[in-house]
C-alpha cells in the first residue's frame, strides 16, 4: 500500500480524481502541479493512513516512517533547502484535508522546521530579523496549542503583556526583539507545563504535527460537523506537508482567496480578496479589511495577469467554478489550494446555464449540477444573512423538525381563531399549536408560519403548509404550548401571545423576536434550466392542489395537471370567498350529525353548490390538463368540535340539543382513527356523500365544457382495500355521473380509479386493476401502514432512527424519502400486477414523496406515468425527473 504521494516541479504521483485517498486539498495540489501551475512542492499522507491509525490503536503503518523520511529528503533536494538549516532553512506547513470540505474543523500548523538555529538562518536569508522571529513565535504558539494542547488563552495573555510592555497595540508594530522575547516566554511556559524543552528537532516537530492533524479528525468539532452535515463513509483526513511560502515578507507579498466566478450571483467575473503583507490565517481571521482583486491588478499587474491565466486554466480543467487560495511571495505567485466552490442557489442556476452555453459542460451536466435544495432555497424567504450570529444564538428558543423551508416572522397566537382575527386586523402572526387539526386550516392559511410541538414531516400541519409553501416547523417537543394561558415556554423562557417570534423552516430553529428576512429573486437562468429539464424528462409532473389559487400557482411552477385534490380541505374554508366559510362548516357538521340518510342528504344538498364551484375553479385553472379529485377521506370526527362550548354553539346553530351533539361526537370517537372509519369506507356506509361529490364534479365539468373549457376529471377513491369494495363504489360513481352526462347531452369523458395506500391493495393490485382505470400511490399512508409507524407521531423517535451518530437504522426519514427497499417493493409489485391486468393502467404517486428528488427518481425507474407534488415542489420534481433520465443513461 502506498501511504505517501509526492508532488513538485511539474510532477505529481497523485491525481485530481484521488480525493478519497488524498483528500480534496491533496488531490487539488497534485492536479495543479500536473497541469503546470505554480504550486510549492510537498507530499500528502493518505486518508488510508488515518484510517489505519485509528483502527490500530493510534499506531502508524510500519513503512510510514521510512516513506516520510524519503519524501522529506526528496523535498529538500528539490527546494535545495534543508529543514533546521542554519543559513536558509526549509520550512513546511502541515495541513489537514479530507475528501469532503470541513472548513475550520481540523488542524493546521505553519512554519514548521523553525528552531533556535534555523530562525537565525531565516533571518539571514530574508534579511529580515523581525519577520523570522515573528514566524518562529507563530510556530511555537501553534505547536503548543495544537500539538500539545496547551490553552490558547495562556499564550494570548503572554502576547498581550509583551505588547503592553512595549507600549504597542498592533502586531505589526512589534519589533524583532519583542518577538524574540515572546518566543522565550512561550518556551519557558512550554517547559513548565510539559517538563520538556520545546522540540528543536524538525523531524520530531513533524511527527508531532502529523499526529495532531490525525487526532483532529476525531476531535469534537470535526465529529459534530460530520454529524450535522451528514458526512459519512470517509476514511479520515489526509496530511499535506508543503514547502512554506510567505505572504508576509513585505509590500511585494500577500495572500488571497478567489473564485473563478461570483459565488453569490454566478456572474462570470473574477471575484476575490487579497491581503497585502499577510499570512493565510490573517485572511481567515478577518482582522484587516482585504482589497478587491481589481486593486491587485493595479498594484501587481504581472501577478494579476498570471492569476487570471490560472483562473482560466483551472476552470477549463475542472469544468466548474473553483475556489482558490494563493500566496504571493516577493512578487512570485503560488497556488496553495483549489476546490469546486460552494455557491448560492441563484448562482448554481446561473453557472450551470452559462457553462452549458459556453460549451464548457453538456446540458445534461448542467441539469445534474443543480440540487433540489437549490430550487427550494430559490423561492422561500430566508433569514437575512447579515444577521449577527451571536444575536441568533441568544435568541434561539427551541428546535423542531424543519417540515417546510423558508423563514417567517410574526406575533405568536395560540388558536386558529385568534390567528384569523389578528390577521384580519392586518397583523402578521405565527400560529403556535400543540398539534393542528383540519379545524385549524383557516388560521394556518392566514399565518405567516406554523409551529407545532408534535407531529412529523407528513403530519397534517406539514402537509397543508407545504401545499401553500408556508414555513412550518413541527415536533418542537421541548416547547410547552398552552392555548389556555396563551403562552409557550421552554426552560423557563416564556413567549406570550402577541410577542414576536421568527421561524427558520430551513433548519427548524425557533427564535424570539423579529429577525429581518430577505426573499431571493429567481434568476433568468432558472427558467432556461427548467425548460431543458422538461425536454429531457419522460415522467409527468402534476400537483397536489385543493384550491384554484394553489392550482394556478402550480401551473406557473410548471404542473401538468392535478394529481390530488383533497376535497375535505374545502369543507372548512372557502378560499375564494372567505365570508362563506361558516356556511360550509355548518353544512358539513350538519351532515355528520344527521341521524337519517334523508337528513344527511339535505345537509349535503347545501354543500353541493360550494363543491361544484370549487371544482369549476380547479378545472379552469388546469385548462385541459387532467384533474384528479379524491372523495372524502378523513374520519368524520375531525370535522366536529370536541370542546363543550363549541358543541353548544353548533347545537344552537343547527337546532338540536347540545347533548345530541355530544352524543354523536362520542359515537364517532375511535381508538385508532387512522385505521378506522375513513377513506372509501365512508362512501360505502354513507353513499350520499359519494353521490353529492360525484355530482359536483360532473356538473362542474359539464359547466366548463359548455363554456369551451377543456376538462379531464379523474374521480379517485381513497384507501381501497378490496376489488369488491371498489366495484361497489365504481358502480355508484358511474351511475350518478352517467345519468347527469346523458341528461346534459354533453360528451364528457372521465376516469374512475383508486389510491393504493394499503399493503393489501398493493398485493392484490391485479384484481383491483380490473375495476380501476388508474392507480395513485398514496405513499404517506402506504408508508404508515407498511411500516406500522404513525405518520403523525413517529416524529418523536424517527430522528434517532435516522441520526447516523445514534441508532442509524434508516438513511432517511421514510415519510420524506421513499423507503425504496420496503414500500418500494410493494409499489413495484403493484405496478407489475396492475399493468398485467390492464396494460394501459395510468399510474402516479401523490404522497409527499412526489416532491422529493430521490423518490421521484425511483418513480421514474418504476415506470410510473407521473408524480404529483405540492406546488412549490413541482420544479424539484421536474428537475429530478430529468436527472433520473440522465442517471439511467449513464448507468447503462
Ligand atoms: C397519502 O396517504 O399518501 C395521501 C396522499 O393521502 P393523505 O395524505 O391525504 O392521507
Ligand atoms: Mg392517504
Amino acid at each position: 500500500m502506498k501511504y505517501v504521494y509526492f508532488f513538485g516541479a511539474g510532477q505529481a504521483e497523485g491525481t485530481g480524481d484521488m480525493r478519497e485517498v488524498l483528500g480534496g486539498k491533496g488531490a487539488g495540489l497534485a492536479e495543479m502541479t500536473r497541469i503546470g501551475l505554480p504550486v510549492p512542492a510537498g507530499f500528502t499522507i493518505t486518508t488510508e493512513t488515518c484510517d489505519y491509525y485509528f483502527k490500530h490503536g493510534r499506531k502508524y503503518p510500519k513503512q510510514l516512517r521510512a516513506d516520510v523520511a524519503k519524501s522529506v529528503t526528496r523535498l529538500e533536494k528539490l527546494t535545495k533547502k534543508k529543514l533546521g538549516d542554519a543559513s536558509d532553512p526549509l520550512l513546511v506547513s502541515v495541513r489537514s484535508g479530507s475528501a469532503r470540505s470541513m472548513p475550520g474543523m481540523m488542524e493546521t500548523i505553519l512554519n514548521l522546521g523553525l528552531n533556535d538555529r534555523s530562525v537565525e538562518g531565516l533571518a539571514k536569508a530574508t534579511n529580515n530579523d523581525r519577520f523570522a522571529w515573528d514566524a518562529y513565535r507563530r510556530f511555537v504558539q501553534m505547536y503548543s496549542s495544537v500539538v500539545i494542547g496547551l490553552p490558547k488563552e495562556e499564550l494570548e495573555v503572554r502576547l498581550r503583556s509583551m505588547k503592553n510592555s512595549l507600549g504597542v497595540k498592533d502586531d505589526t508594530q512589534v519589533t524583532a526583539e519583542g518577538w524574540r522575547q515572546l518566543v522565550g516566554e512561550y518556551k519557558s511556559y512550554f517547559k513548565q507545563k510539559t517538563g520538556k524543552d520545546f522540540p528543536q528537532d524538525p523531524i520530531e516537530q513533524l511527527w508531532g504535527a502529523i499526529g495532531a492533524v490525525f487526532e483532529s479528525w476525531m476531535g469534537e468539532k470535526a465529529v459534530t460537523y460530520r454529524r450535522v452535515e451528514k458526512i459519512t463513509g470517509l476514511l479520515g483526513t489526509a496530511v499535506n506537508i508543503v514547502q512554506m511560502v510567505f505572504g508576509n515578507t513585505g509590500e511585494n507579498s500577500g495572500t488571497g482567496v478567489c473564485f473563478t466566478r461570483d459565488p453569490s450571483t454566478g456572474e462570470k467575473t473574477f471575484f476575490g480578496d487579497f491581503l497585502l503583507n499577510a499570512q493565510g490565517e490573517d485572511v481567515v481571521a478577518g482582522i484587516r479589511t482585504p482589497m478587491h482583486l481589481s486593486e491587485l491588478k493595479d498594484r501587481m499587474p504581472k501577478v494579476y495577469q498570471q492569476l487570471e491565466r490560472v483562473r482560466e486554466k483551472l476552470e477549463r480543467h475542472y469544468r466548474d467554478m473553483q475556489d482558490m487560495e494563493f500566496t504571493v511571495e516577493n512578487g512570485t505567485l503560488y497556488m496553495l489550494q483549489t476546490r469546486t466552490g460552494k455557491r448560492s442557489p441563484a448562482a448554481a442556476f446561473q453557472m450551470a446555464v452559462d457553462m452549458a452555453n459556453e460549451k464548457l459542460i453538456k446540458v445534461e451536466e448542467a441539469l445534474e449540477r443543480v440540487k433540489s435544495e437549490d430550487i427550494e432555497r430559490l423561492f422561500y424567504p430566508v433569514l437575512d444573512p447579515k444577521t449577527q450570529r451571536g444575536d441568533l444564538i441568544s435568541r434561539k428558543l427551541a428546535e423542531g423538525i424543519n417540515a417546510v423551508p423558508g423563514a417567517a416572522v410574526g406575533k405568536a397566537v395560540f388558536t386558529a381563531h385568534e390567528a384569523e382575527e389578528w390577521a384580519a386586523r392586518g397583523e402578521r402572526v405565527i400560529l403556535v399549536r400543540r398539534e393542528t387539526s383540519p379545524e385549524d386550516v383557516g388560521g394556518m392559511y392566514v399565518a405567516q408560519g406554523i409551529l407545532t410541538a408534535t407531529g412529523g414531516k407528513t403530519s397534517h400541519a406539514a402537509v397543508v403548509a407545504r401545499g401553500w409553501g408556508k414555513c412550518c416547523i413541527v415536533g418542537a417537543e421541548k416547547l410547552d404550548i398552552n392555548a389556555d394561558t396563551k403562552q409557550m415556554s421552554v426552560d423557563g423562557r416564556v413567549v406570550r401571545e402577541g410577542e414576536w417570534v421568527t421561524l427558520d423552516g430551513g433548519d427548524g430553529s425557533v427564535y424570539t423576536g423579529e429577525i429581518a428576512l430577505v426573499r431571493p429573486e429567481p434568476p433568468k437562468a432558472y427558467e432556461t434550466l427548467m425548460k431543458w429539464a422538461d425536454k429531457v424528462r419522460t415522467l409527468g409532473v402534476r400537483t397536489n392542489a385543493d384550491t384554484p389559487k394553489d392550482a394556478r400557482a402550480a401551473r406557473a411552477m410548471g404542473a401538468e395537471g392535478i394529481g390530488l385534490c383533497r376535497t375535505e380541505h374545502m369543507f372548512f374554508k372557502d378560499f375564494e370567498h372567505p365570508e362563506k366559510s361558516a356556511e360550509r362548516q355548518e353544512a358539513i357538521q350538519e351532515m355528520i350529525l344527521a341521524d337519517t340518510s334523508e337528513a344527511r342528504r339535505k345537509a349535503l344538498d347545501k354543500l353541493l353548490p360550494f363543491q361544484r364551484r370549487d371544482f369549476i375553479g380547479l378545472f379552469e385553472a388546469m385548462d385541459g390538463y387532467p384533474v384528479t379529485i379524491r372523495l372524502l377521506d378523513p374520519p368524520l370526527h375531525e370535522f366536529v368540535p370536541h370542546d363543550p362550548a363549541k358543541q353548544e354553539e353548533l347545537a344552537k346553530k343547527i337546532g338540536i340539543s347540545a347533548e345530541a351533539v355530544a352524543r354523536r361526537v362520542e359515537q364517532l370517537h375511535e381508538a385508532n382513527p387512522m385505521l378506522g372509519h375513513r377513506g372509501c369506507r365512508l362512501s360505502i356506509t354513507f353513499p350520499e356523500i359519494l353521490e353529492m361529490q360525484v355530482r359536483a364534479i360532473i356538473e362542474a365539468a359539464i359547466d366548463c365544457k359548455k363554456r369551451g373549457v377543456k376538462v379531464l376529471p379523474e374521480i379517485m377513491h381513497p384507501l381501497t382495500l378490496d376489488k369488491k369494495e371498489l366495484k361497489i363504489l365504481e358502480v355508484a360513481t358511474r351511475r350518478v355521473a352517467d345519468e347527469i352526462i346523458s341528461q346534459s347531452k354533453v360528451k364528457l369523458e372521465y376516469l374512475v380509479g383508486t389510491m393504493i395506500e394499503l399493503p393489501r391493495a398493493a398485493l392484490l393490485a391485479d384484481q383491483i386493476a380490473e375495476v380501476a382505470e388508474f392507480f395513485s400511490f398514496g405513499t404517506n399512508d402506504l408508508t404508515q401502514t407498511t411500516m406500522g409507524l404513525s405518520r403523525d407521531d413517529a416524529g418523536r423517535f424517527l430522528p434517532e432512527y435516522v441520526d447516523q451518530a445514534k441508532a442509524a437504522i434508516f438513511k432517511d426519514d421514510p415519510f420524506q424519502t421513499l423507503d425504496v427497499e420496503g414500500v418500494g417493493m410493494l409499489i413495484l409489485w403493484a405496478i407489475a400486477r396492475g399493468r398485467k391486468t390492464r396494460p394501459k393502467l395510468k399510474i402516479g404517486i401523490c404522497g409527499e414523496h412526489g416532491g422529493d428528488a430521490e423518490s421521484v427518481k425511483f418513480c421514474h425507474r418504476a415506470g410510473m406515468n407521473y408524480v404529483s407534488a405540492s406546488p412549490f415542489r413541482v420544479p424539484i420534481a421536474r428537475l429530478a425527473a430529468a436527472q433520473a433520465v440522465i442517471e439511467a443513461k449513464t448507468s447503462k
